[in-house]
């Protein structure tokens, strides 16, 4: 026996030596050809990004979305099982098989036609008269065909309550600029998108001259509705989105809407206060209803109701709605195979039922350990910085302590797993099923209003490839998705794994102190806990990094956004900073090991970059310069990189080299 033991640890310990070696840096991902000072991106990253060209069926692809990928064949294999087992499943099980199998057969879809979507129909089309019209948009509250949701929202300033909030909605394009930017890209879209609408009115059996008017009809009506709305940049600011009220005062707001009905709908008591993020956009809502004629309100809810459900229904609609969405808008070629659509439509309706299988068999324990004290030392580098940090007095000192202390982490998947007992799901009826599982996600949501925040609530799903930052709930989260190779390599050396992981679980840290979450305090409160002093300063930091990135070429005369990308952008600078000093911290003044060629820093950035080697389309592109907060992939690597002495250190890049921003230009967090 003692013999026995001995050779088993001997074993381990020398597998534990020959693990503690890999590298995890791929020679053939790198492209030597470009020297790293000149673009650092292409030179991590140029062997991988020239074996891996964009698939067709994808707007954009690299390494998170190999990730993505992978989970989703898992996905497949539990989604395959799970639709073959026996009587004898856990209903959970036989839920997600039915559904799987329910959205894998087209055939029956094909046959439906746009049968599933008729009963939606016919309620729009016997709307007689306004009050009729006003009870249906109450009634839509449940299935989301509505303008103007209402919603469950923490109060952003007693971020411990749960109260309803009204947002704004009811427009197709991807961003309210879409109805008003003058390019010609722009105008094209607007033309495309007006064909799209006219097409799936023809779809509906509607004469073509007629279709061609109501397509008409639904751009002027979005378009009214999209100038009552904030720009993405002016969203950003929570101050502009907080207008917490009474029913009383949303009535006053919109006195033709009847919020008290929607209130009954949801079985919430009239004393529920409530956000309403946009007053503009009510208002607006409001006057629509008195001067829109009910004919064109009827078209454009028709309209909707298509809209979202074409991806459900029959061959053509499926084929329509992604010739517009995706081909149009993307550039993506080829729909994705059928199965990765349904495996998709399963984790976004039955989220919890799905994931609690897939981190059963493919999140071991011990990456939620390795995760913690990751995140641990982070937090714990973090809080040195900020006691160090010459620039911020000790009141606003001690406040960011506070925060950075009441960080919570999640890491990998929830506490408590959804019942979903309440849906009902049939193999022969997708669209329903569907519809049950999002009406039970709806009830299930508003039914938090009026109760203290619950933590086992996430934003995302288990096999997720991503991360995030909750200000109101100051948590910082990392589904088990994103937890995998070459993100996350149990495996490998700790220089890549804090280069990689270290540094996103730094970016989600950093979204606490960026343009928006360092307007919320450490109990996740809307207040005001810097100096003023200290908040000058804080934005000379910020305005730094929104001139950067305003002027940072991104090829074809585009340019970023600053202002909509600067808090992604102090993520990614703070992140990285944060996660290089926590590597060094925990080497203990010892030097990291040379690998394969590589120093350990040098290994850190490389790992760094490889984690935005990622493209997209020229259309997605365009898509995101207008849309997303976050910079496109390659300048995420660049721009960060162009801050950082460390990294210029490690490759020997000096002042006039592309990848080093100038001294006394370079902007810094912390
Ligand atoms: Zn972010």
């Amino acid at each position: 026996m003692r013999k026995l033991t001995s050779i088993v640890l001997l074993s381990m310990a020398l597998a534990a030596t020959l693990l503690a070696q890999k590298s995890g840096i791929y020679k053939e991902d790198l492209d030597p050809s470009c020297k790293p000072c000149e673009d650092f991106w292409r030179y991590a990253a140029g062997g991988w990004l020239d074996r891996n060209p964009i698939p067709a069926r994808q707007a954009r692809w690299g390494t998170m979305s190999v990730m993505t990928e992978r989970n989703r064949e898992r996905l497949k294999t539990i989604l395959e099982e799970a639709a073959a087992a026996g009587p004898g499943a856990p209903a959970h099980v036989k839920q997600i098989g039915d559904l799987y199998a329910a959205c894998m057969d087209t055939a029956a879809l094909d046959a439906r036609g746009l049968e599933p979507v008729r009963p939606v129909l016919d309620r729009i089309s016997a709307v007689s008269d306004l009050n009729g019209l006003r009870a249906l948009l109450v009634e839509f509250q449940m299935n989301g065909l509505s303008p103007g949701m209402l919603v469950a929202l923490p109060d952003l300033k007693n971020s411990k309550q749960m109260i309803a909030n009204i947002g704004t909605g009811g427009i197709s394009l991807p961003d309210r600029d879409y109805y008003f930017r003058d390019d010609p890209r722009s105008q094209k879209i607007r033309e495309e998108f007006v064909k799209h609408v006219e097409q799936m009115f023809v779809l509906l059996g509607e004469p073509q001259d007629k279709a061609a008017a109501a397509a008409q009809k639904v751009m002027a009506f979005e378009k009214e509705l999209a100038g009552a709305m904030l720009t993405n940049v002016q969203r950003r600011d929570p101050y502009a989105r907080y207008h917490k009220m009474d029913l009383a005062g949303v009535n006053a707001l919109t006195p033709d809407f009847d919020w008290k009905a929607v209130y009954r709908l949801f079985s919430l008591p009239e004393s529920t206060p409530v956000n309403v993020s946009e007053p503009e956009f009510l208002r607006k809502l409001n006057a629509q209803l008195t001067s829109v004629p009910l004919e064109d309100w009827k078209t454009w809810l028709r309209w909707r109701a298509v809209k979202t459900a074409a991806g459900m229904l029959s061959k053509p609609f499926r084929d329509e709605d992604f010739r517009f969405s995706s081909t149009v808008l993307t550039g993506v070629r080829e729909p994705l195979p059928r199965w990765q659509e349904c495996a998709n439509t399963v984790d976004r309706t039955l989220g919890d039922a799905l994931g609690r299988e897939f981190v059963a068999r493919y999140f071991p324990p011990e990456a939620t350990k390795r995760m913690t004290e990751l995140v641990e030392n982070l937090r714990a580098t973090l809080r040195e910085e900020l006691e160090k940090a010459g620039w911020l007095t000790p009141e606003t000192k001690k406040n960011a302590v506070a925060k950075l202390n009441a960080f919570y982490a999640k890491i990998g998947y929830p506490d408590r797993w959804r019942d979903y007992s309440q849906v009902s799901i049939r193999r022969d009826r997708f669209f329903e099923s569907v519809r049950s599982a999002m009406e039970s996600n709806r009830k299930y949501q508003i039914s938090k209003i009026g109760k203290p925040i619950d933590r086992n609530d996430w934003g995302m799903t288990p096999p997720t490839v991503n991360a995030y930052y909750n200000p109101t709930m100051n948590e910082i989260a990392f589904p088990a998705g994103i937890l995998q190779p070459p993100l996350f390599d149990l495996e490998a050396d700790d220089a890549v794994n804090y280069g990689a992981i270290g540094a996103v679980i730094g970016h989600e840290m950093g979204h606490g102190f960026d343009d928006q979450g360092s307007k919320y305090d450490a109990d996740g409160n809307l207040r005001e806990w810097w100096t003023p002093e200290d908040r000058r300063k804080f934005e000379e930091r910020t305005a730094c990094v929104i001139d950067q990135y305003n002027n940072l070429d991104v090829g074809e005369g585009l340019r970023h956004n600053g202002k909509l990308v600067v808090g992604e952008a102090l993520g990614d600078l703070g992140g990285l900073t944060l996660a290089y000093r926590a590597y060094k911290r925990s080497l203990k003044g010892k030097e990291g090991p040379v690998l394969d060629g590589f120093t350990a820093d040098q290994r850190f950035f490389l790992a760094f970059a490889r984690t935005w080697a990622m493209v997209d389309r020229p259309e997605a592109a365009r898509l995101r310069l207008n849309t997303d907060p976050h910079p496109l992939p390659r300048f995420r690597a660049i721009g960060t990189l162009q801050n950082m002495p460390e990294f210029h250190k490690a490759f020997g890049c000096k002042p006039g080299d592309p990848m080093v921003r100038p001294p006394e230009k370079q902007c810094k967090l912390w």
